[in-house]
Parts: C-alpha cells; structure tokens; sequence
C-alpha cells in the first residue's frame, strides 16, 4: 500500500481499478501488443512520424522566414534523422519482433541514441542529445495525443491517473464510466479542478510524480475530501473507506430532505442560493438541489473540445434550454471567459509568457469583436425567456466595463433592426476579481446593476499566486486576511448602492466560510451545484447575529492559518456533521 498526499479539488470516495494515461516528459511504461495489434500499430507510428515531419517543417520554414536560413536548418537535421529507414527499422523490429508498443519502441530506441552522444567528448556532440530528446517527445506527443482522445470513449469503470488533464479533457470525460481522477499538477483554482466539480466525480490534483509506480487496472482508492490516494489499499484500507462512502450517502439522503425549504437563518434572513454551471445539462443539478437561480454561467466550455467555433445557434440553443429549465429564476450568462489555462479556441496561449496576466477574458472579447457580438446576440435572444442576465468577467478598468457595454448597446440596435425580440432592460453585471476593480468599485457600481465577486481570480491577483500551480497552493488561501478585507469592501460598496453583490468563487460553496460570509452580509451565494444542500443546511442551522460576531472577530486576525482553524471551529460548534 502507499499513500500520496495531493490537493483535494472536488469531493467524494472513489474505489476501482486505475488507468494510467502517459504523457510527454514521462517514463513510458513497457507495454506488450496483442499479436494481431502489430499492423495498426505500425499504422500509428507511421501517422505520428508523418505528423511529427509536418510540423518540424512549419517550424523550419517560419524559423527561415523570420531568422534566415542557417536557423531553418537546424530543422533539416531533425527531419533527416526522422526520415531516416534505418531509425524506422529499428522501430519496427520493437514493435514486429518484442511486441513493443511504438511509445515504448520510439522512446527506447531514441533514448540508446541520446545515450551515445551525451557520452561524446566533445561539449558540440554531447549538446545533438538534446535534439534527439526533441525528436523523441514530438513523436510521442503524436502519438499519446491521439491515445488521450480516446479518454473521451472509455468503455468500462476506472480512475483516471494522468500527468495532467487539459479543462476541455476532463469536460470531455465520460462520467459513467471516469469514476474520479488523479493529476500528478495542478492547483486549487484550476479550471480542470472546477470541470471536476461540475461532473461531480472525486479527484485530487497536485500529488507530484507517481505514475511509475502504478500499472493500470491496479486497485486505488480517490479521496478526494482529504486530497489523498491510495495505491494498492489493503483490505483494512478498502473497509474504512466503503463504510466512509455508505457515511456520506447517509448524509446526502438526509440533507435532500431541505431541497424545497428555503435557505433562511434562525432569525430570518433569506438567503438567496444560486448554482455555478459550465454545462447547460448541470441545471438539472440545480433544480434537483433546489437553486434559487444560475448565478454563474461560464459560457466558455461551450467553446472547449468544439472544432469549430461555436455559431449563434450554439450558443443560443445552450442558453435556451438554461433559461426555460429555471423558469423565473434569475440565470446569469457570462460572456466568455477564455485564455489562460481555459484552452482557447483563439490565439495559442503558448505564445504568452504570462497567460494569467495577458490576453485572457473581457479582453480577448474586445478583441474579437464579431465572435464577442456572436455570444450576446444569442444572450440577448435568450433574454425573453426567463429572468437572463449578462456579467462581463475580469473587468478591470471601468474603460473596459465601457466599451463591453458599448458593444451589447450596439448589438441591440442591429437586432432592432431586424426586428427581433429581447430584453432591453436585461440586467449588466461584472465580475469583481482583481484588486482594481474593487479599489474603483464604487464607479463601477454607477455603472452596472449587480456585482459578483469571482475569488478565484481575486485571490490570485491579490496574493501573486497562480491558482493552477501546486508548487504555490500554500499561499493560494481564500482565508488570507487580505483577500478577506477586499471582500468585506466589495459588500460594503454594494451596501451603500444598494446593488445586489454575490460570491461566485469556490470559497462560497466551501462550508468552512458560510458563516464568515453571512456576517460580513452576504445575501447571494452561487456555488457548484453539490454544494447547494450543504450551504443551505449551514445557513438554516445559524443566525445572522451570531455569523456577525463570527465575522468581527476573524476580521482581527493577522494570519490566514488563524482564520482558518478559528473558521473550522466554529463551524464544527454550530453543524459538526459538515466539518471535515
Ligand atoms: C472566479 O474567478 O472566482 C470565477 C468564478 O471565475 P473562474 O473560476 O471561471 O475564473
Ligand atoms: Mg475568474
């Protein structure tokens, strides 16, 4: 048995055999073929080489075309080694004769070479192994890539154990079938993290390197409450864990029973509890945990594992079926909220050295025009609907804000125009998640009808923390006393403008900050669709006089580890059952 200790992103228990998917930077486990596998399996490699050719030569004539020739042809050398019959044999006698698979044939074989000038004398020899490590990650990329589409079609009940899963892969996993997964990177505000989430399935991300040390349809244990994974439990292990999984089912049945009361406290505050979708099938989620409404709708996985852009219909058939689903509860749409680790359909984010601070969100819209005026002239067809709402993400100059609404003003006309209906009095909100934008909040709250505060991003910008990162997740902490203050100044800006302001981030569903949150006079929580019951149960167990003593006394505090235990604490006084 071993344990590793990740970071636990999306809640539950999962028990069952592990599939272990390879990737570039790996060891390549030494997979036996199945005797009649050998043709198809040649057939593979040869795609992967013909692929991996293609684009050396891209690279050679872009590299030509900007530095000069004696640059391209660094390239000739990678292309003459791939074209190569003698390599091409090697590889096939390891996959013909041992039954090798290509992954493990390419990388052997490549490996052998790389030894032999890494050992030259000469510093100019020894550099050429790097070139071949080049050559030998190209093809395996094109090879594992086309291994990773098939995580899309798995056929029989595993956990997934991955180096790392992209948001439009996990988004793309099958969730009959993917009953929880393992990254060995990624942080705690990933968007592979909250895809997790929204179907629901245990997973922990961030454990480091593992994956040499299992072999597929190996027994493992996804905890994903305590970030932890077991490989190869014993069977004391395995008892503990069913009995935990039969505890949880108890208390699901028990918190279902709150789904039509409302989310009110002890003294009679409403609170208002809406749901964060990224699929329009997740607002069956929501009403099945009964939501007051859709406070985040992240339009951008719409466009994720797409081919091609999404057209207006797309976007207005997704916002269609949302809206009539929820009837007169308010759905807020966010336009899309794309770059960063959200693969884009746009520019490749490679490109960007800092993709977290580059062209990411409101500012790839206004970018991108016709495909930003595509998704609110769905928005605005949908607003007849039901009570549709738009929220502009990562505004962080009221210029911004500005022209985004310049932009719905002018989508208005040409639908005017046309003659077809919608909402001009739809409600406009924006996200707040940079620190900027809550130093100008009370210009912006001239200037919009609601406020919601996305904390994922407001942490990462206020503490200089990537939230996809594991090697920093320590400082990534919604408990921070500074992040805490910019929240307690964004409720207080929407108090003294009466706008409505919520919580979107992950912290609004972590019960660890419910009564926080309520004392510092939060009203609308939007948290994932799971958390719904267990918000509604805190709130119903409290009252506000006591979450407001709650409140001033964390905000006192000098260090997030202090708010933290004394958050915990509280909450293990008030609803023991929810306090892990
Ligand atoms: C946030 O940043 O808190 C948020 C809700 O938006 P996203 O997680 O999609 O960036
Ligand atoms: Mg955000």
């Amino acid at each position: 048995m071993r344990e590793l200790q990740g970071i636990a992103v999306s809640p539950g228990v999962a028990i069952g055999e592990a599939l272990v998917v390879d990737n570039e930077g790996f060891r390549i486990p030494r997979r036996f073929l199945a005797r009649d596998a050998v043709e198809s399996e040649l057939e593979r490699l040869d795609s992967a080489i013909a692929a991996a050719k293609q684009e050396i030569e891209r690279h050679r004539d872009t590299v030509s075309e900007e530095l000069g020739k004696k640059y391209g042809a660094i390239f000739d050398a990678h292309l003459l080694m791939l074209e190569d019959p003698q390599l091409r044999g090697e590889f096939e006698e390891m996959i013909r004769q041992r039954h090798y698979s290509p992954e493990y044939a390419v990388s052997r074989t490549l490996r052998r070479y790389a030894q032999v000038f890494e050992k030259l004398e000469s510093d100019y020899l020894a550099q050429r192994a790097t070139d071949i490590f080049d050559i030998e990650k190209r093809l395996l990329r094109n090879l594992l890539g086309r291994r990773r589409e098939e995580l899309a079609h798995l056929t029989s009940p595993a956990l997934l154990l991955a180096h790392n899963l992209t948001p439009s892969e996990t988004a793309n996993l099958n969730r009959e079938f993917c009953l929880g997964f393992v990254t060995e990177v990624g942080g705690l505000g990933s968007h592979t993290a909250i895809v997790a989430e929204a179907l629901e399935i245990p997973a922990v991300v961030g454990t480091g390197p593992f994956l040499s040390e299992v072999s597929g349809g190996e027994l493992v244990i996804i905890d994903g409450y305590q970030g932890l994974v077991i490989l190869r439990p014993d069977e004391e292990t395995i008892a503990r864990y069913r009995h935990e999984v039969e505890e949880n089912r108890t208390l699901a049945t028990q918190l279902e029973t709150l789904r039509d009361l409302p989310a009110e406290t002890t003294d009679g505050a409403r609170i208002q509890l809406y749901g964060n979708i990224e699929f329009p099938y997740e607002v069956d989620h929501c009403v099945r945990r009964g939501a007051d409404g859709i406070g985040l709708y992240r339009t951008e996985f719409l466009y994720l594992g797409a081919e091609t852009e999404p057209d207006e219909e797309v976007h207005y058939n997704a916002y269609r079926r949302v809206a009539t689903t929820m009837g007169r509860r308010p759905v807020t749409i966010r336009t899309f909220d794309m770059g960063a680790d959200k693969v884009p359909h746009l520019p490749d984010p490679q490109d960007e050295r800092n993709p977290f601070l580059g062209l990411r969100s409101i500012r790839l819209a206004l970018r991108n025009l016709p495909m930003f005026r595509v998704q609110l002239r769905a928005i605005l067809r949908a607003s007849v609907l039901g009570d549709v709402r738009v929220m502009f993400p990562l505004v962080s100059t009221l210029l911004e804000l500005r022209q985004a609404k310049m932009v719905l003003a002018d989508v208005m006309e040409d639908l005017d125009e046309r003659g077809v209906k919608f909402n001009r009095e739809i409600p406009i909100g924006m996200m707040v998640e940079v620190p900027a934008a809550v130093m100008m909040l009370d210009h912006f709250a001239d200037e919009v009808d609601f406020l919601s505060i996305g904390t994922n991003d407001l942490i990462q910008y206020t503490l200089a923390v990537d939230r996809s990162n594991k090697d920093v997740v320590g400082l990534y902490n919604a408990s921070d006393p500074a992040v805490l203050k910019l929240i307690a100044m964004s409720l207080e800006v929407g108090r003294r403008k009466s706008i409505p302001v919520d919580i979107c981030g992950q912290m609004s569903g972590n019960p660890v900050y419910t009564m926080l949150l309520l004392g510092m006079g939060l009203e609308h929580f939007s948290v994932t669709p799971a958390a719904i019951p267990e918000i509604k149960k805190i709130c119903r167990s409290v009252s506000i006089e006591e979450c407001r003593v709650v409140a001033e006394r964390t905000m006192t505090m000098e260090n997030a580890r202090d708010v933290r235990g004394y958050l915990k604490e509280e909450l293990r006084r008030r609803v023991p059952e929810l306090a892990q």
